[in-house]
């Protein structure tokens, strides 16, 4: 069965233009120009997946999301104008999936689309799983083990949260706070730096051990565990 994508944008030279790759790329697809229609649609069409622009009449995209959030968990990447970092920070926080820069090539928007179905997809089949496996790179959580190139490296019990956690969702960036939130929780009382510390400490046991991973920083955005190969 074709997977469903909703596709929100007033400019319609380029809701044609994804609607028509993407219907080719055997996707089925539906498109709307404000906030109101994107909600309406999201309900009735049920999507699989929403491209979701964010400068857009009546109802802005943030609104979007958060209704959307509200009601469901579908994967939804944002589109912002090139420059808006701000806009990239607060739609991951508010929920969004993954973002793409306008302009952009409808390659692109693909090979995103395919990695956040792909991930939000596969969580299903991983929830439980506190061990992750890379190319000379074991992370479990159970045992509260690092394992490099074969040897076994002492690592602070959050060094080990916080690498597990950017390691489960390969590819996807994640603020700062984001980071603070979902690895050290809500009450604590720690700034953005702590998670900075905490990389720069990751990257000295990791650095230079593998072609296949990396610890990447998204400037102005947050972090990433990258793997080549997975979009
Ligand atoms: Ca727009």
């Amino acid at each position: 069965m074709a997977q469903k994508i909703l596709i929100v944008e007033d400019e319609l030279n380029i809701a044609q233009l994804l609607q028509l790759y993407l219907e080719k790329e055997g996707f089925e697809t539906q498109t709307a120009p404000n906030g109101g229609k994107a909600v309406e649609l999201f309900r009735s069409f049920d999507p699989d997946l929403v491209l979701l622009d964010i400068m857009l009449p009546v109802m802005d995209g943030w609104s979007v999301l958060k209704k959307i959030r509200a009601e469901s968990k579908v994967p939804v990447i944002m589109l912002t104008a090139k420059g808006e970092t701000d806009d990239r920070v607060t739609g991951l926080e508010q929920g969004a999936d993954d973002y793409i820069v306008k302009p952009f090539e409808t390659k692109e928007v693909l090979a995103r689309i395919r990695a956040v179905l792909r991930r939000t997809q596969g969580e299903g089949e991983t929830a439980g799983e506190r061990k992750l496996s890379f190319d000379k790179l074991t992370i479990n959580l159970d045992a509260y083990e690092l394992i490099v190139d074969g040897k076994k490296i002492d690592t602070p019990p959050k060094e080990l949260e916080l690498l597990f956690h950017l390691a489960s969702s390969p590819n996807r960036v994640f603020t700062r706070n984001q980071l603070l939130d979902e690895v050290w929780g809500f009450d604590y009382f720690g700034d953005s730096r702590t998670v900075d510390v905490h990389i720069k400490r990751l990257r000295e046991k990791l650095e230079g051990i593998s072609e296949a991973w990396s610890l990447k920083t998204v400037w102005g955005v947050g972090y990433k565990f990258e793997v080549l190969g997975q979009g």
